[in-house]
């Protein structure tokens, strides 16, 4: 397994929170490395760029004002297997079904405010990754 890097997003509900250093802390104990880090506010043009991916779904009105209504921080993190690694740390999508443990489970609101998001897959990661970084920001 080589390694890779994924993009991680600290999201509103757990920045308003102050859980930041409580999420960072849980992925450098996983052996992640945090290689690019900034703080920002997403406009809700932003936010629906993001996740064009879901501009069909149910949710995506609601997920994208949540995830622009305030600051959440972006990073990336590098590790052998970083974007499954990080997954599992995230633990499932609606933290009532996540296993007890994981950022979700333990941090997460809802289905929607559910404290971090990570990348699913090395071709995600690809176009999410520079959405957030410059290639100056990624040595
Ligand atoms: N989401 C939601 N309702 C749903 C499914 C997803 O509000 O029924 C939100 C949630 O914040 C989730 C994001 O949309 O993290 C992206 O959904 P995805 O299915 O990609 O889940 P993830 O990869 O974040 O686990
Ligand atoms: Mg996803």
């Amino acid at each position: 397994m080589a390694v890779e890097r994924t993009l991680a997003i600290i999201k509103p509900d757990a920045v308003s929170r102050g859980l930041t250093g409580d999420i960072l802390r849980r992925l450098e104990a996983a052996g992640l490395t945090i290689v690019a880090l900034k703080r920002l506010r997403l406009t809700r043009e932003q936010a629906r760029a993001f996740y064009a991916v879901h501009r069909e779904r149910p949710f995506f009105d609601s997920l994208t004002d949540y995830m622009s209504s305030g600051p959440i921080v972006a990073l990336v993190a590098e590790a052998e297997d970083a974007i499954r690694r990080w997954r599992e740390l995230m633990g499932n999508t609606d933290p009532q079904e996540a296993a007890p443990g994981t950022i979700r489970r333990d941090l997460g609101l809802d289905k929607e405010k559910n404290a971090v998001h990570g990348s699913d897959g090395p071709e995600t990661a690809a176009t999410e990754i520079p959405f957030f970084f410059s290639a100056l920001e990624l040595n």
